[in-house]
């Protein structure tokens, strides 16, 4: 027997004889593995077991999972370059048509956050398509049980009566979050969904770029966050207006520059992917 695996750091999901002893799901069909062999297969829907309790490499796996995942990735392509062109367009009009130069800035800056508020589509169907790795059956089994419910319940309640007194007594404060957050949380989490993604291939360069991007877009998000709360002032003092300006032009050339690194970044997983299949 070797073990490959400290097994100070982290209790083995498996014992000597090689069967699963950790409480683990099939992550095609969510049944329990426990007293599994780890080398056999899911009693229920004939899943290798090993790809459940260890993860498996992309570059090992059958040519239909890297197909079904390549497709996934042209689609995000597409859909990303869609909406680039639909935003440079907008912004050439939007730019050529305003009178003078902090006009323009602003006018940009708001064609590409309507550019950026639009982008958690394209993300999301990323994430469904690319990125989800494991079952709805597989959550189901995990997940929906009471005890996790309940925890649920408790959290979800709390976070919604906060969100309610935020509501209430900031309005604009708290509708420039949720604008802020639905803009930049789930093109975040593709990315990190990616960059998990590409550890799987294995492609070590790739995962980190993506985790990368997905920091930056983090960043970029608060600093947009910062601007969109702090715009108001600059219409009751002209002392704001200088450093606004400024911080409109650093987050707009953000979020263009984001917007060509994960284009770049998607062409090259779908290289990657190519490359895998030959
Ligand atoms: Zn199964």
């Amino acid at each position: 027997m070797q073990w490959s695996r400290s097994t100070k750091l982290a209790p083995s999901p498996v014992d000597l004889d090689d069967r699963v002893v950790a409480e683990l799901h099939c992550i095609k069909c969510g049944t329990l593995l426990r007293g599994e062999f780890a080398s056999g297969s899911c009693p229920q829907c004939g899943h290798p077991c090993s790809d459940s309790v260890y993860g498996d490499y992309l570059i090992y796996s059958d040519r239909a999972e890297v197909d079904r995942l390549d497709e996934a990735a042209r689609v995000v392509i597409y859909g990303g370059m869609l909406l680039g062109v639909i935003v440079a367009i907008a912004m050439l009009f939007m730019v050529t048509s305003s009178q003078n130069v902090i006009d323009a800035i602003r006018r940009g800056f708001d064609t590409l956050w309507a550019g950026v508020l639009l982008s958690p589509v394209i993300a999301t169907t990323g994430m469904v398509l690319l990125t989800r790795r494991y079952s709805m059956a597989y959550y189901e089994a995990k997940y929906f049980h009471r005890r996790y419910l309940i925890r649920a319940g408790i959290c979800t309640g709390l976070v919604l009566s906060l969100a309610g007194v935020a509501a209430y007594f900031w309005a604009h404060y708290f509708q420039v979050l949720l604008l802020a957050g639905w803009a930049t949380l789930p093109s975040a989490a593709f990315m990190r969904g990616l960059s998990r993604l590409m550890r799987r291939v294995p492609n070590v360069r790739l995962a980190s770029f993506a985790q990368a991007i997905s920091s930056i877009i983090w960043v970029n998000g608060v600093l947009s966050l910062l601007f969109n709360w702090l715009r108001p002032l600059a219409a009751e003092s002209s002392d704001w207006e200088a450093p606004l300006l400024s911080l409109q032009m650093l987050v707009s050339c953000g979020w263009i520059g984001l917007g060509i690194a994960s284009l770049r970044l998607m062409m090259t997983v779908h290289r990657n992917f190519l490359a895998i299949r030959r």
